[in-house]
């Protein structure tokens, strides 16, 4: 039952229609002239579709975590928790080797100078202990109903690639993350008392998934006029040109990690085909493509992993949410790959010591980066001023950004929905225990 042809059938059909839909941007692109209200215009049922999916987060997360955690007795979770750390990091640890090897052997920056591409623009000021801190101080929230709109600065990128600081309203998902955790333990360790609030968190479960069922139904809508909008808006496809190599480096690499690292280990351990397990990822890999946000696709995420890849409940409401903020093998390999491009542009030499600097800070930044759009370009900074680059240069890469971010975040999708295959593997015998020992069946997905 593990995988089924519709899976299979609904992957194909979303790609196939995408493609149909980019053949519409370049048609309207080549023949009409839309001003500019018209082109936000024809944006506009793919702005719908965000909005969407960002407001089932908050309750999807809630719901979920605390369920999660809830159910799973404490040395349970603490296991299945460890495990899922480990695999985050170790696989993040590869993709930023990856991304170094990749780098050091095709060396997109050498051929070309620094000075021939623009750098405009202001960086805004991120140091590694900022970074650390501000990730730690944002696990505990001073007020949860603040924690639910909580600013978050993002960056924005003009229409002649300056660099503005600013803030946007956004979640504090880890947060909420460490909040959901506390109390899911607690209610679950309350015996009778707490069963009411576990099942009062169930059915909130249930009746979010339900909302998203609905959502998906408009999904390829959305998604279609955001991939129209996107070719119709684009102005300068020439710099593509110009960061070429840079950008074969990026997502060569991305493909390796995707189609090769990953699946490996999934192989090894789960002894399933991956790429069937990729194909039933498909509507949230082409979702997290169209929108560059992994907190924003965690609701197709979740569906496409309980649903058509039938992952234990148990484990996708631990794994997943944590694995959406922390998890991010796609920015950690665009970071090591953007810093050593950088330094080859400035002809600046990087000892062994500074590419061991690079692989630890470009961690660092992934993990600190949130699952927004361009984050993992504000975290670069921090690899950058570790090895003493100049944190202006970040502006070099911005032009490419906005293509680049769409596949890292959803290689860091592909990722975290391995990381829950993985980790119910590995748990399977913590949870055929619970199976026999507990009477609340949360196994179920619909
Ligand atoms: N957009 C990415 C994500 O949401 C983060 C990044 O900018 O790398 O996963």
């Amino acid at each position: 039952h593990y995988y089924t042809v519709y899976s299979l059938s609904e992957g194909l059909f979303f790609i196939r229609n995408d493609v149909t839909w980019i053949g519409l941007g370049v048609v309207v692109r080549e023949y009409a002239s839309l001003s500019h209200l018209h082109k936000q215009y024809f944006g506009f049922p793919g702005e719908i579709l965000m909005r969407m999916l960002k407001l089932v987060i908050l309750p999807l997360i809630i719901s979920s975590m605390i369920t999660g955690v809830a159910a799973l007795d404490s040395e349970v979770s603490g296991k299945i928790g460890l495990r899922a750390v480990v695999y985050y990091f170790s696989t993040t640890i590869i993709a930023v080797i990856l991304g170094i090897v990749l780098v050091m052997t095709i060396k997109p920056g050498v051929s070309q100078e620094a000075e021939h591409i623009d750098r405009t623009g202001t960086t805004p000021n991120v140091t590694t202990v900022d970074t650390l801190l501000d990730l730690v101080r944002n696990m505990f929230p001073e007020n949860l109903l603040q924690a639910c709109f909580q600013q978050v600065s993002v960056i924005n990128i003009t229409k002649d690639y300056k660099i503005v600081g600013s803030y946007s309203d956004g979640i504090n998902v880890l947060g909420l993350i460490v909040f959901c955790v506390a109390f899911g333990l607690v209610i679950g360790k309350m015996g009778e008392r707490g069963r009411i609030l576990l099942e009062f968190f169930d059915a909130l479960n249930e009746a979010t998934m339900r909302l998203v069922q609905i959502i998906m139904c408009y999904m390829p809508v959305g998604i279609l006029f955001l991939i129209a909008a996107k070719i119709i808006e684009v102005e300068d496809w020439e710099i593509f040109r110009k960061m070429g190599l840079y950008m074969v480096t990026v997502l060569s690499g991305l493909a390796i990690h995707s189609t090769i690292c990953l699946p490996l280990i999934y192989f090894a351990i789960v002894r399933k085909n991956p790429y069937t397990f990729t194909l039933g990822m498909a509507q949230a890999l082409v979702t997290a493509l169209m929108i560059s946000s992994s907190s924003a696709t965690l609701p197709v995420t979740f569906r496409c992993a309980e649903e058509n890849l039938r992952i234990d409940k148990r484990i996708t409401r631990f794994v997943l949410p944590v694995g959406a903020t922390i998890n991010m093998d796609g920015t950690a390999l665009y970071e090591a790959v953007a810093a050593i491009f950088i330094a080859q542009l400035n002809d600046y030499a990087l000892d062994v010591g500074q590419i061991v600097t690079i692989s630890i800070t470009a961690t660092v930044a992934s993990i600190g980066a949130a699952g927004v759009p361009n984050a993992g370009l504000v975290t670069m900074v921090i690899v950058l001023t570790a090895v003493g680059l100049p944190a202006n240069d970040v502006t070099l890469i911005v032009a490419v950004d906005w293509l680049l971010d769409r596949f890292r975040t959803m290689i860091n999708v592909l990722g975290d929905a391995y990381g829950a295959g993985i980790v119910q593997k590995l748990s399977r015998r913590e949870l055929e225990r619970m199976d026999v020992t507990s009477d609340v069946d949360v196994t179920n997905p619909f």
